[in-house]
């Protein structure tokens, strides 16, 4: 079951070339617990993988590796309003989502096309389109490493922010999730309130899941670059939160600022900083800040773990050269 010093450019997203000195696929929990027991007695730091389209391998990993492949779904019809559904970690969350609409439970139809695994997509609370997991999960099952016990987490034991979780910033490698279970709707209530999507389905009259949740594919074909193409991790920053009287300061020199409302003052557009920065396009070697979406870093071939942070710690500096914000990294660095 265990593999040595096997080459993880296919298992991110990225495409970065390191090198993992032990790897194991586990498809059930028995394996993981031999998985964790081979680690445990050699004393190795453990990298859970998912689909490794949220992390950057700045360096090999002296360790073992993970490979998350649990599979498998229960569908349990509550009654004429909701179905529960529960998956298995390793499945496929684009996959998932697809069959969920087909099979006639809906909610998550917003979040087609986000690559990475059902088990991974808690630990930073997906979201995108006004939809995050957070709003259809009901429950989790997680091991915990230190005790060794399965734990059940209810959706409010998770802690969830925005792009954050419990998992991510206060217990970052204790839990392996397991399996999550989503309450989903019978009767669609779509949710279009989102420019994009609203322009897209502008033609359709009464919009129903399917074309909401291929107008969404669309949206984001046309937007975001497919790491089978051009390799990536998504959004490399987060959109930072900044007080009242910080943003009006802002506004008044640049009137055209994207930013919305948020708990804790206006949350601005990440995006938007690193495009009037003049930082879209920008190449340097192999790799570089797509020329479409400012807030994607790209892998054009080669390039290293430690190349794409370089690059991202020259971007956070000239943000916060420029407009006094911090730009924090989305994806787990190791
Ligand atoms: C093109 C592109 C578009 C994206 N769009 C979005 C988007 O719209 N919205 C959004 O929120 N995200 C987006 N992402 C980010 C990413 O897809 C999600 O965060 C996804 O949930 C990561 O899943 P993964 O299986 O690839 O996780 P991985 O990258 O494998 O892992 C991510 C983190 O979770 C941990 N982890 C993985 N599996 C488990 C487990 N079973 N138990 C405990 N910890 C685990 C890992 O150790 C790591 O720290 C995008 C990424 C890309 C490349």
């Amino acid at each position: 079951m265990i593999q040595e010093n096997v080459d993880l450019s296919t298992f991110n997203t990225l495409a970065i070339s390191a090198k993992a000195q032990y790897f194991a696929e586990v498809k059930n929990q028995s394996q993981i617990q031999q998985a964790l027991n081979f680690a445990n007695d050699k004393s190795l730091p453990v990298l859970l993988l998912g689909g490794g389209s949220n992390l950057i391998l700045t360096q090999d990993f002296k360790g073992l590796v993970i490979h998350i492949a649990l599979q498998g779904l229960e569908w349990n019809e509550l009654d004429s309003d909701w179905v529960e559904v529960t998956a298995q970690a390793g499945e496929n969350w684009h996959q998932f989502v697809e069959q969920c609409m087909h099979r006639g439970g809906h909610g998550l139809e917003n979040l087609a096309l986000i690559p990475g695994t059902v088990g991974a997509a808690p630990i930073q609370n997906i979201g995108a389109y006004g939809v995050e997991i957070k709003d259809y999960l009901i429950s989790l099952t997680a091991l915990d490493r230190e005790t060794g016990q399965v734990r059940a987490f209810s959706c409010s034991d998770c802690q969830f922010g925005y792009r954050d979780s419990l998992f991510k910033s206060q217990f970052p490698d204790r839990y392996i999730v397991l399996s999550v279970t989503f309450r989903l709707r019978r009767r669609a209530e779509l949710q279009l309130g989102y420019g994009a999507l609203e322009q897209a389905l502008s033609e359709v009259e009464s919009p129903t899941p399917k074309d909401l949740f291929n107008a969404v594919v669309a949206v984001r074909q046309s937007k975001l670059p497919d790491p089978l193409k051009l390799a990536n991790a998504g959004s490399f920053f987060k959109n930072p939160v900044v007080t009242q009287d910080h943003f009006q300061h802002l506004k008044l020199k640049y009137q055209d600022m994207v930013a919305y409302p948020d708990p804790n003052g206006m949350k601005l557009a990440a995006g938007w900083l690193i495009d009037r920065s003049g930082w879209k396009g920008h190449r340097q070697g192999d790799v570089g800040v797509h020329d479409r979406q400012a807030l994607v870093l790209v892998n054009y071939g080669r390039a290293t773990g430690e190349e794409v942070l370089a690059l991202a710690q020259r971007i956070q500096a000239d943000i916060k050269k420029r407009f006094q914000v911090a730009l924090e990294i989305e994806p787990r660095c190791y």
